[in-house]
């Protein structure tokens, strides 16, 4: 049922806005980024309460963190975020689109089966942000998801590599023992809530990697000839090389939390 006071609502929108300028304070997000997070938070807040805020905040802060570790050493592999890791609109959307949606889904009568579906999309992101972060650090390059014997170097899209598969794990049972915690999907079990969103996790993980591996848009660098989802590298323009153009890094975004949802739903519809 829709029911929702004005005043609640406004202090719902203060809470995601004095969030929203924390990040921006803190170089997390840029001035586009602020309006998008605000749009992405809100119904997320109004919709789910408090508990969903929390789990979307866990997963903003990992995000964050994990970002920023050893972020220098990331950028001397070429390989770091953009801008000190400060995230723009289109990332902040293809992150927490779904998740925001499904929020609004809850503000119009929700249900189990939803908040199910909202711990598999922001596991999803979760794990596909840390996997990323994360698999950067691993000492031997990444080899391809949809063909392990070629080794690939790292950055590529479609490279997976045992640093990365832990960052899938461990972000996507934190955000699990989160929800649990919370009393998120109430009425499941706290050990089910967690195996829920590492399925998420993990299928939108795998998602992510055989999206990259297949048609996502692939640029490589025409300065250092690196790899890179970016459309610039070391200051200039980047190359086409393969795939559907429109298919950049926040589209496959989109498909992997798309994918977390299913795949947490799907658990839980056997588990039940
Ligand atoms: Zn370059």
């Amino acid at each position: 049922m829709l029911q929702v006071s004005l005043l609640a609502s406004l202090i719902d929108l203060a809470i995601v806005v004095a969030f929203a300028v924390i990040a921006i304070e803190a170089r997390a997000i840029d001035r586009r980024g602020f309006l998008a997070s605000i749009a992405v938070g809100y119904p997320i807040l109004l919709g789910g309460g408090w508990t969903w805020f929390v789990i979307v905040a866990t997963f903003f802060v990992l995000g964050v963190a994990f970002t920023w570790y050893r972020y220098e050493y990331k950028k001397s592999l070429g390989s770091a975020q953009e801008k000190g890791g400060t995230r723009n609109w289109p990332n902040i959307l293809a992150n927490g689109g779904v998740a925001s949606l499904l929020g609004l889904g809850e503000l119009l009568g929700g249900g189990l089966l939803f908040a199910v579906l909202y711990v598999g999309a922001v596991s999803a992101a979760a794990s596909d942000t840390v996997a990323t972060e994360l698999g950067l650090l691993n000492r031997s390059p990444p080899r391809l998801i949809t063909n392990l014997m070629r080794v690939v170097s790292p950055g590529t899209s479609g490279g997976v590599s045992p640093m990365g598969f832990a960052g899938t794990f461990l972000a996507s049972a934190l955000i699990g023992a989160v929800a649990a915690m919370l009393g998120v999907a109430s009425g499941l079990q706290p050990a089910y809530v967690v195996a829920v969103s590492v399925a998420g996790g993990l299928i939108g993980s795998i998602a992510d990697s055989v999206a990259g591996a297949t048609f996502q848009r692939k640029s490589f660098c025409v300065v250092c000839g690196k790899p890179s989802e970016n459309l610039d590298h070391c200051g200039e323009p980047t190359r086409f090389s393969s795939g559907l153009k429109f298919v950049d890094n926040h589209v496959v975004n989109v498909i992997a939390t798309v994918f977390g949802a299913l795949g947490s739903a799907g658990l839980y519809l056997l588990l039940r």
